[in-house]
């Protein structure tokens, strides 16, 4: 039986980039239908003798975090190098994800992905799978299970690609339209299909088109990858001559709109940037992978003063990690670098607290799921972690007062070994 839930804890959830509410001790009160009844200073009458009550003083309480960009069948390939984008492209990941075409690979690899990012307190993922229907749906299948809310495309491509994962367009409309009708908004939105163009130069234009239509058509969410890499550049005005840019190929198919993601986007024109803004279009912000194929790094203050939402995206597998805490870190590492190269105040170097909205409520919004998830705030998904700081290594008691140095400390320490509990929903999904 589903019952009433009172927590007591140090509570710490993200208002905005600059501020931070916590709440030591707070209460976390959850209804019976998972979501968070209320976020308080003082313990709510009776709370104590509620059936399912948790005094959890000594543990920090925080939202689970959203990675918006990452892909499934290349969690296991992470840390394998072979130079830039495209090498790796050819020689590790197309190799890979031709092996989804088999629907045990498919599921044992899905099942290990989100208990993956459950454990390191990811509660809300955006990721690419393959371009096989069947392994899609299959990643869909162990997301209903896993407890996770997780938005999944299965990976469009028609043309400079293998044989074994290329497809006529035709197919990969009516499979996206078959998957939207079995998947989208499933379980009170908790799952969600996105079309997921991997990126232009494995797209041709009609294809691109067709996807635009069926995200009108159907208003569902688009994800792909945007201005990652110089020579990802030049090889999509090689294949688009016609096109004035990278964005106006998106753009004029009809693929720019308040529910897409670009991922990377670390070399737009100012031009660009106006049309991303123009559009809503949302960007996720992968370090950890722009550093490991040496793509470049991603002008975070800049695209961030045009007004452009941006989240953190792990990019697994050119990202190494699908720790959040890792990616925190590497946003925070890479705008230093930026800022070693112009120390003029407009490069002034992210704070943890603004890593931190980042990684939960920054993503949330660029998700375009804020009212559901992202922070403890009162109507939204009880999504959030325990984690056990009483083992981090600090100086003195003090140090826990203060939220920006407890979570900069997280951060710097490898916060996802701490993590003992995740919940989704006010629904235990991990347990360490
Ligand atoms: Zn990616």
């Amino acid at each position: 039986m589903k019952t009433k839930k009172t927590i007591k804890g140090k509570l710490l959830t993200a208002i905005s980039p600059e501020r931070v509410l916590f709440l030591d001790p707070g209460y976390l009160v959850i209804s019976e239908d998972g979501n968070i009844e209320d976020v308080c200073k003082e313990i709510p009458t009776g709370g104590e003798q509620d059936p399912e009550y948790y005094d959890l003083s000594d543990k920090l309480i925080c939202p689970g975090f959203v990675d918006i960009h990452n892909h499934l069948p290349q969690f296991t390939l992470s840390g394998l190098y072979r130079g830039n984008l495209f090498e790796w492209l050819s020689d590790i990941v197309f190799p890979a994800e031709g092996r989804f075409s088999s629907p045990e690979v498919a599921e044992r690899f899905a099942e290990r992905f989100f208990q993956e990012l459950l454990s390191k307190g990811t509660t809300t993922t955006s990721s690419y799978v393959t371009s096989h229907k069947e392994a899609t749906d299959i990643a869909f299948q162990c997301a209903e299970k896993s407890g996770i809310r997780a938005f999944l495309g299965n990976v469009l491509m028609n043309q400079n690609a293998p044989d074994y994962l290329i497809k006529d367009t035709p197919i990969l409309l009516r499979d996206s339209e078959e998957l939207i009708e079995k998947w989208e908004g499933h379980d009170n939105g908790r799952l969600r299909y996105v079309l997921t163009p991997r990126f232009a130069p494995s797209c041709s234009f009609d294809l691109l088109q067709g996807i635009g239509k069926i995200a009108k058509k159907r208003g569902v969410h688009i994800q792909s990858h945007l201005a990652e890499s110089k020579a990802e550049i030049a090889t999509v005005m090689d294949i688009f001559p016609d096109l004035e840019n990278y964005t106006d190929v998106y753009f004029k198919a009809g693929l720019l709109t308040e529910k897409t993601i670009a991922a990377h986007c670390i070399y737009l024109n100012e031009g660009e940037i106006e049309i991303l803004k123009k559009t809503g279009t949302k960007v996720s912000h992968c370090p950890s992978s722009n550093r490991f194929l040496q793509s470049g790094i991603m002008p975070y203050r800049k695209l961030e003063k045009s007004g452009i939402p941006i989240g953190l995206g792990t990019d697994v597998g050119a990202g190494y990690s699908l720790s959040m805490f890792s990616e925190m870190r590497e946003a925070i590492e890479s705008s230093k670098t930026i800022h070693f190269l112009d120390t003029s105040a407009v490069y002034n170097p992210l704070t943890s607290i603004e890593a931190f909205y980042l990684a939960t409520l920054g993503g949330a919004k660029a998700l375009t799921i804020e009212d559901e998830t992202g922070s403890l705030e009162q109507g939204k998904s009880a999504d959030f972690s325990v984690i056990d700081i009483a083992q981090l290594n600090v100086c003195n008691e003090n140090f826990f007062s203060n939220p920006e140095d407890l979570i900069s400390k997280l951060i710097y320490s490898n916060g996802e070994n701490y993590i003992e509990e995740v919940y989704i929903k006010g629904k235990l999904v991990y347990k360490k």
